[in-house]
């Protein structure tokens, strides 16, 4: 069994409430840091614990955070994103669900350490039942004395808000999450400056993703030095991997990121294989916004290296041969898939999604979706696959927010991995329109 520092106490019975995560040794961080640390201390062991964003960034959290600016007299603020909208991505969702202390925990702390008194858990509205979850949690924290006002007599106040979204991906972008914080319609804004420095109602604020903020507990727990020798490299700590697709065990994973891609899908502590007894064909490893990666490059670097699930060894290659590993959402995709169909999902989806404030972005994706339906519909051409290369390479670093990214790079990846399945949908203009590439090429 791998290291568990965020989900080992899952499945103890009752955990969601105060008083069984307290006596499972809940808030002994809060206990320390109000006791032991300074502001800055507690900034410190974030920076030595080598935390990365776990939202899909893999910004080192603790330098955000010494980032955040301080003019004096002007309030600041943190945020928890838990907009988790990626497709694939349902980490956050788990953590919500099943540890809603862990979750406050890290809130109190990371507010302590960023002079945040007053702090939103902004929420996607699709996840309906959990801000009830949360708000009951915030109230048992608040009723034993760990929120509200001179928390633990240390003289710091604290109120955590939890705010709905109205189930727009774009609002997980942190502008835009802003923007709906603040009552608006979630555009996103042009960065710099950064939140840090202009968030919230133009003061400083830093936004943070749900795992990110749990995984502060930990590292107070067992101080940053402790948490940086957990992993490799730059990948420390633990991190919450969300697998899902054609694999026999479907669920949500705690790794400590030195363990290869290929045990991750055949081990049956995780994946446990190929539903089925199917074949792998590929895998999206971070997220819909990654590029998709073939079987023969997932296991193995095009240096011939084993691939780990880890951001430098996911990454290996760039785009060329590599992917990301982004939110952790891990997709497979068995011999039966067809990429063209998951392509012009993720396409169609990204039309819906975006915000239409950038022209590559807006119009980009609606042509997208349009050739991919062509190809399917089995009346496209050997020029649509060129014109489909093309948009992509117009969207891409041409956009205000990473959402035009997020569209091109799948359609990208899946033309330079998989250029004869879309061929094929071209040469094989009936069965195209009866039958999934995967189903008929094998
Ligand atoms: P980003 O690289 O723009 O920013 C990362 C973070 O670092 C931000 O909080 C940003 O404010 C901060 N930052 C960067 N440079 C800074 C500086 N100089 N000063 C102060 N702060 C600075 O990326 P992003 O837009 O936050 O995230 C993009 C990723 O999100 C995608 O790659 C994708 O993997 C992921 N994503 C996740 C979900 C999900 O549901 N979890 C959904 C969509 C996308
Ligand atoms: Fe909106 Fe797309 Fe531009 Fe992002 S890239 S700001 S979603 S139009």
């Amino acid at each position: 069994m791998g290291v568990k520092l965020l989900l080992e106490k899952a499945h103890v019975e009752g955990i969601r409430t105060f008083e069984v995560y307290r006596r499972e040794g809940g808030y002994r961080g809060v206990e320390k840091v109000f006791k032991t640390m300074s502001p800055d201390a507690v900034v410190e062991e974030v920076k030595k614990s080598g935390l990365r964003g776990r939202g899909g960034a893999g910004f080192p959290a603790g330098m955000k955070w010494s980032f955040i600016a301080k003019p004096e007299g002007v309030p600041r603020h943190l945020v928890c994103n838990a907009d988790e909208s990626e497709p694939g991505t349902f980490k956050d969702r788990y953590l919500m669900e099943n540890l809603p202390h862990l979750l406050i925990e890290g809130l109190i702390i990371s507010s302590f350490a960023l002079g945040s008194n007053a702090t939103y858990i902004y929420i996607r509205g699709e996840y309906a039942w959990i801000p009830d979850i949360l708000e009951h949690a915030i109230a048992e924290a608040k009723a034993n004395g760990f929120l509200g006002k001179n928390i633990l007599g240390s003289g710091f106040d604290l109120e955590i808000y939890v705010q709905r979204g109205a189930g727009a991906y774009i609002c997980g972008e942190e502008t835009a999450l802003i923007e709906s914080l603040e009552g608006k319609r979630g555009n996103p804004r042009i960065k710099p400056p950064f939140p840090a420095i202009k968030g919230v109602w133009e003061r400083p604020t830093v936004v943070n993703n749900v795992e990110t903020l749990a995984a502060v507990v930990p590292i107070i727990n067992m101080g940053g030095d402790e948490y940086a020798k957990i992993g490799v490299g730059k990948s420390t700590g633990t991190k919450l991997i969300s697998a899902c697709g054609n694999i026999n065990k479907p669920g949500v994973y705690e790794i400590d990121m030195t363990i290869s891609v290929e045990d991750f899908i055949y081990s049956d502590e995780y994946c446990g294989g190929i539903a089925n007894g199917k074949r792998l064909k590929a895998c999206i490893p971070g997220g819909s916004s990654v590029p998709i990666l073939p079987a023969n490059l997932l296991f193995k670097t095009a240096k011939g290296e084993t691939r780990y699930m880890n951001y430098e060894s996911l990454s290996d290659g760039g785009f060329a041969t590599g992917s990301m590993m982004g939110s952790g959402g891990f997709i497979v995709l068995d011999e039966d898939q067809s990429v063209v169909r998951n392509t012009y999902t993720l396409a169609r989806f990204y039309r819906h999604e975006s915000c239409g404030q950038c022209s590559p972005c807006r119009e980009g994706t609606g042509w997208m979706e349009k050739l991919l339906k062509r190809l399917l519909e089995g009346k496209g051409k050997i020029s649509d696959i060129d014109l489909l290369w093309d948009i992509q390479r117009k969207i891409e670093g041409n956009t205000i927010c990473p959402l035009g990214d997020a569209a091109a790079w799948p359609v990208a990846a899946a033309i330079r991995h998989f250029r004869d399945e879309f061929e094929w949908y071209v040469n094989n203009p009936v069965e195209s329109q009866t039958r999934n590439y995967g189903l008929a090429h094998y």
